[in-house]
């Protein structure tokens, strides 16, 4: 990682008021928290800059990850904002190789807001929480005057026991392959879809799920997972990106190998954007031992939610820190990380 700069370089080099670009999950937010957020808390365990941190006491290994959900729409095809503040926490959590346990639960609900929303919300939530085994065990609630949030925010954290260690954004090794449980983009562009009024003749639905049991399941046949991650906001793009920069590795991705809804790709078409920084909430990129990249894959797709997985690319020694997506004609374009295109309120 970088040495950390002081929050003076913050002030020269960025704006000094935050934009919408700031919370996208990009390059802009990677800037944000680099330059500010970290010169102020910085340690050990935060520099990991995994998606969740993990920390030892009495020998036993934790992991620790937190998250906030201002969708919009609050609810949609596939889920709501609440069943997705699960499911991302968890997801957060698995990403280290942790089974997560214990989940805590915030609320900002705006004055007036209907009860009757809010309790198919928490249903989402419930339902959410028993499927991933977790336990909601406390909780805050916060009401502000009517106008000064937008109906419902949620925050969740969530804890649990590390199996392997060793899993993280900065163990991707050369050779590794590099596999996806399905389809791309499917959330990003479903909640897009909506926010822009767009009526496609095959709707689009949410792939919000939780992935701790097939994560569960891949640990127990192999110990040669290197990189786990949920490419959320940013998309696989931006993820692979931060991924190649931790590892200081070059990330290759093919295009004929990339698994996408159809509609998707036509829905990215009309409005211009590509799947690939679009926000995933029920997708892992796995980093595997190229010799066992089959076995993980097979495994995958005898799971409910990896039907669709596919070997997707390949990690390289060079260019260290950069993506590369091989087109179907065998060129090669640089994928950057997501740059200036706000997409607020999608997770
Ligand atoms: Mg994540």
């Amino acid at each position: 990682m970088q040495p950390i700069l002081s929050t003076g370089i913050w002030m020269e080099k960025f704006a000094k008021k935050i934009i919408l670009d700031h919370g996208s999950g990009g390059k802009s937010s990677k800037e944000l928290i680099e330059t500010l957020f970290l010169p102020f808390f910085d340690n050990p365990l935060l520099r990991r800059m995994d998606d969740s941190a993990v920390f030892e006491i009495n020998g036993i290994k934790f992991a620790f990850s937190t998250d906030s959900y201002t969708v919009n729409p609050i609810i949609f095809p596939g889920g709501n904002i609440g069943s997705l503040a699960i499911h991302g926490t968890v997801n957060d959590l698995a990403t280290q190789g942790a089974k997560p346990l214990y989940l805590s639960v915030g609320f900002i609900l705006e004055e007036g807001f209907s009860g009757e929303i809010l309790k198919e919300i928490l249903e989402g939530m419930k339902k959410a929480a028993e499927e991933a085994h977790v336990l909601i065990i406390t909780g805050d609630t916060k009401v502000v005057p009517r106008g000064q949030a937008d109906k419902i925010f949620i925050n969740t954290t969530g804890i649990g026991v590390v199996k392997k260690s060793h899993i993280s954004g900065h163990n991707a090794q050369v050779g590794d392959l590099i596999l996806i449980n399905g389809s791309i983009g499917d959330h990003g562009m479903c909640i897009l879809c909506l926010q822009e009024g767009l009526s496609l003749e095959m709707p689009l639905k949410s792939d919000t799920a939780p992935l701790n049991g097939l994560v569960e399941k891949i640990l127990t046949i192999t110990d040669n997972i290197h990189t786990m991650r949920d490419p959320t906001r940013g998309g696989v793009a931006t993820t692979l990106n931060e991924i190649a920069y931790q590892s200081q590795v070059g990330i290759e991705i093919w295009e004929e190998a990339l698994p996408f809804k159809k509609e998707v790709l036509g829905a990215g078409e009309l409005l211009g954007i590509d799947p690939l920084y679009l926000a995933n909430e029920g997708k892992m990129l796995i980093f595997i031992e190229k010799k066992e990249a089959d076995k993980v894959l097979e495994t995958m797709r005898n799971h409910s939610y990896g039907k669709e997985a596919a070997i997707i690319g390949e990690v390289k020694a060079e260019p260290k820190g950069k993506v590369w997506l091989k087109t179907r004609l065998g060129s090669k374009r640089l994928l950057d990380m997501l740059v200036g295109e706000a997409l607020p309120r999608i997770c």
